[in-house]
């Protein structure tokens, strides 16, 4: 063990961000606790990691003012620093998509892909994937408990005596007029439902306040983009964090934003 007791005590047992340094310039490990010590010491009592902790030679600790601040720290250094023992986040180029197409009433579900997807700005999307056929596996995996047609859903040719999985009673038979198209297209709404992609639901940015005592930080979001944070025990203002669509962060906030579980103030914009 390479921490010595002293450091350990040292500690806060408050939430933030700890970062192991090892001997070279670059951090080994990141993480995220709402008890930075405790979570140190399980870190240091984990056999498999028992590597890691005997390269670790010292502990840098961020406190922040809340959870949400500390996630988006977490992920944002994460990716900046790309520590050896962290899991590797891979950067996703590509971002997929699933977009309903409207034809003559009928639903059809379309793998949309690129920069200008408008990504947390539309409506109408479901699901984030890193290509396209991770795209359709999903689609796949859904049609069998909602007893979807793999054909109307574009993922199979349809004869004339309707699909493959009418044959095999997987599909309730909308390719063969068995059901109705509604019907079928009701059921492929709710089976979407879940992977819906929230629009941002503001006309402009907004600040997440998380407060400790007096300690007050700012989290500014717009469009699901982390703008950066403004902290009253720092003279650093919110930078330009994010330039672009990033899923990690939108999956810290889709669900504090969409709840309203945190407080928040809405900025004039220009
Ligand atoms: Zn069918």
């Amino acid at each position: 063990m390479s921490i010595d007791p002293e450091t350990l005590q040292g500690l806060p047992k408050r939430i933030g961000v700890y970062i192991f340094h090892g001997q070279g310039s670059l951090p080994i490990y990141i993480g995220k606790s709402v008890d930075i010590r405790s979570r140190v010491l399980a870190h240091l009592r984990a056999e498999n990691e028992s590597e890691m902790m005997a390269q670790t030679q010292r502990v840098e600790v961020i406190e922040t003012a809340g959870e949400i601040g500390a996630l988006l720290l977490e992920s944002q250094l994460i990716k900046q620093k790309n520590p050896l023992y962290n899991i590797r986040l891979r950067r996703i180029r590509n971002l997929c998509s699933l977009q309903l197409k409207n034809e003559n009433g009928f639903l059809t579900p379309e793998v949309v892909t690129g920069k200008d997807l408008g990504l947390g700005q539309v409506e109408g999307l479901y699901g984030l994937f890193s290509s396209v056929h991770s795209a359709q596996n999903k689609l796949r995996e859904l049609a069998d408990p909602y007893r979807l047609c793999l054909g109307l859903l574009g993922l199979e040719k349809i004869s004339a005596r309707g699909c493959f999985g009418l044959q095999l009673k997987t599909c309730l038979g909308a390719c063969a007029r068995l059901e109705s198209r509604s019907e079928h297209d009701a059921r492929l709404l709710e089976a979407l439902d879940a992977l819906k992609v929230h629009a941002w639901p503001y006309a402009g940015p907004i600040d997440l306040v998380e407060q400790q005592g007096d300690w007050v930080q700012r989290h500014r979001i717009q469009n699901w983009r982390y703008v950066g944070t403004w902290c009253s025990k720092s003279t650093d203002y919110p930078v330009n964090v994010q330039k672009s669509f990033d899923l990690d962060t939108y999956k810290i906030l889709v669900k504090p934003i969409m709840m309203g579980s945190l407080p928040f103030e809405f900025l004039p914009h220009s």
